[in-house]
């Protein structure tokens, strides 16, 4: 759990660098003085800028208004699948009126969790999460916004509920952690893939099999901060400013120049998520 040990110290700069799935509020972020410290750090290492996502109305009001805050943070609002349950017509109004707002660059977090029913005490049961789910994709669509999928252990449904329901133009699969035929599924259908610190992990065999196989153009990066820091810092806490631990990780997987590929995905995240260069 983030907290045990100290935080990492800060990577050599890689720039340009943008945080494409990162929870500033979790991260501790409070005010817009606590928001621009964060980003600061971040940018002092070539992350300049970063999407700063909900998983509850609380914090997708905390996220637009941080993306109102500081020019560097965008925002993504959603309940996220295991609250599923949560999404009352009254929620349903406010995340709309949300997810509507200039700062808002995409739907999500929202998608299938299969692994915490059961274990969390009120987390939405598997059918609630297919309902928010279906709900959250016409929401992307009717306001052409970008749909930001969390899949754990839901490869199948996941895949099959966008069929169903029409995916929006653009998905993408954050913090991907499936296998190479999952990678492949994706990249087949034009889905986006983003990786966090898990690729860094060496016994994530299938998952660094996975990130290897994906087009340059269908590739985001990102921390899922305070959550996955990156290796040698796993259990610390993790903010924006440890992508390009991450960045370096994945580009010797790919076999690619860690610049170029800082350039690549910074490049995909301004076109997918409409930010201006
Ligand atoms: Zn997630
Ligand atoms: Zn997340």
């Amino acid at each position: 759990m983030p907290g045990k040990r100290p935080a990492p110290e800060p990577p050599e700069p890689l720039a340009p660098l943008i945080d494409a799935h990162t929870h500033l509020d979790a991260c501790g972020a409070e005010d817009a003085e606590s928001v621009a410290a964060m980003v600061d750090r971040a940018a002092a290492v070539g992350v300049g800028r970063v999407v700063t996502i909900a998983d509850d109305l609380d914090a997708a009001r905390f996220a637009v208004t941080a993306a109102h805050w500081d020019p560097r943070v965008y925002a993504a609002v959603a309940l996220h699948p295991t609250r599923a349950n949560a999404l009352d017509d009254a929620t349903r109004a406010e995340l709309e009126k949300l997810a509507a707002d200039e700062r808002v660059v995409a739907v999500g977090e929202t998608g299938l969790d299969y692994y915490w029913p059961g274990k969390l005490d009120g987390c939405a049961a598997v059918e609630d999460q297919v309902e928010g789910f279906r709900w959250h994709i016409d929401l992307a669509k009717r306001l052409d916004k970008p749909l930001m999928i969390h899949n754990r252990e839901a490869d199948h449904d996941v895949l099959a509920v966008l069929l169903d329901e029409g995916a929006p133009e653009t998905v993408i699969f954050h913090c991907f952690s499936s296998d190479a035929n999952m990678a492949q599924a994706c990249v087949a259908e034009g889905y986006v893939l983003s990786f966090s610190g898990t690729v860094s992990f060496k016994n994530a065999h299938e998952l660094r099999d996975a990130a290897t196989l994906v087009p340059d153009e269908q590739i985001l990066v990102e921390t899922d901060a305070p959550f996955l820091t990156p290796h040698p810092f796993r259990g610390a806490p993790n903010e924006p400013y440890c992508l390009p631990y991450t960045v370096r990780a994945l580009a010797g997987l790919r076999g690619q120049d860690p610049t170029d590929l800082a350039a690549i995905t910074t490049a995909n995240a301004e076109r997918i998520y409409r930010l201006p260069r």
